[in-house]
């Protein structure tokens, strides 16, 4: 995995690549249990190179704490495309079309046993399919290659509008309630 992420480090593969300071791989375990799909970094993303560390970020912090997950033991979390849109705009089909093999190379090494794409775009693009929706599907299990897939409202979303909270905090129950089933059947040591 840090072989990979040497190679796509000076990726120029799409337009992003003039405007981003730092090609934000993804963090966490790379044999974690659950894989964790936002849409793209942002400005702090940018500037200091780790995924989801501004404000989206703290809320997910807070949120994996609450289910007792940690980033570096539980979780390893990555983006649909790697680099910065101006902007904080959606990445165009064209950045995602270049883009997204890294994610699906990302989770063949990894392997996670579930994946939870937070929001709208991640959602659509991890299934390459425009008609899917956050809104409708979100909290329901889904099946993506032998996967568990949990969507979820984007963090970004929830401090818009804070009442998606609740909805959101039950949607991380069933993952919690998933994961234990994995421990308890031998797949994870309860501390990692
Ligand atoms: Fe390469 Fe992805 Fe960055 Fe585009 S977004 S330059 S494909 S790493």
């Amino acid at each position: 995995m840090e072989t990979f992420k040497k190679e796509i480090e000076n990726c120029a593969a799409c337009g992003l690549h003039k405007t981003r300071n730092k090609v934000i791989f993804g963090e966490g375990n790379y044999h974690a249990a659950i894989m964790i799909i936002g849409e793209a970094p942002g400005a702090d993303e940018d500037r200091i190179g780790r995924p989801f560390v501004g404000q989206s970020g703290q809320l997910l912090d807070k949120i994996l704490a609450a289910c007792g997950f940690t980033r570096d033991k539980h979780v390893f979390i990555s983006n649909i495309v790697k680099c910065r849109p101006p902007g904080n705009r959606v990445p165009s089909e064209i950045e995602v079309e270049a883009c997204i093999p890294f994610l699906l190379k990302q989770i063949e090494m990894i392997d996670p046993k579930i994946i939870i794409p937070l929001g709208a775009t991640a959602l659509k693009r991890l299934f390459g399919n425009n008609d899917l929706k956050i809104t409708r599907l979100r909290g329901s299990w889904m099946e993506y290659k032998n996967k568990l897939v949990m969507p979820v409202y984007h963090p970004s979303a929830l401090l818009r509008n804070p009442n998606l909270k609740r909805e959101t905090w039950e949607d991380f129950k069933k993952v919690v309630f998933k994961y234990r089933e994995l421990v308890d059947a031998g797949h994870y040591s309860a501390h990692v």
